[in-house]
């Protein structure tokens, strides 16, 4: 898993004596550069240093990467309108499909306009995946 979080940010893992039983506790902080805690908690004991590094991580990054999913929704939804555009002007202005192919291939329909045909479908299907809708013919 690649780390989410920017290099300025530092692990630390610190542990905590209890003083009435001797036992102690780990507490695990994720700092920025100015040293101040980010995310931060103890570990269950079910998690080992390395995954609750992980995790705080995650946790830390997470107003970063909502930024970066919202601003990439709205990136998606203006590709998508304008690819939607762009195919309905392209479609709009090519002529009705009339292969000649069984007579004589390759026709000439299919010589100057099988490309962009190919491409029209293809950017169809790129679009019906990013929309999870039907493919329109
Ligand atoms: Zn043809």
């Amino acid at each position: 898993m690649s780390d989410p979080s920017p290099s300025p940010w530092r692990y630390v893992a610190e542990d905590h004596a209890f003083c009435d039983t001797g036992d102690f506790e780990t507490e695990h902080t994720i700092e920025d550069a100015f040293g101040v805690a980010i995310a931060g908690g103890f570990a269950s004991g079910r998690l080992d240093d390395e995954q609750v590094e992980a995790n705080l991580r995650l946790m830390a990054s997470a107003p970063e990467m909502a930024a970066r999913i919202e601003k990439l929704d709205a990136q998606n939804k203006a590709l998508i309108s304008a690819m939607e555009g762009f195919i309905q002007e392209v479609t709009d202005a090519l002529p009705t499909q009339n292969c000649e192919c069984h007579r004589a291939p390759p026709c000439s329909d299919c010589s100057e306009y099988g490309a962009i045909r190919i491409a029209v479908a293809d950017a169809k299907a790129s679009l019906a995946k990013a929309t999870g809708q039907e493919i329109q013919k």
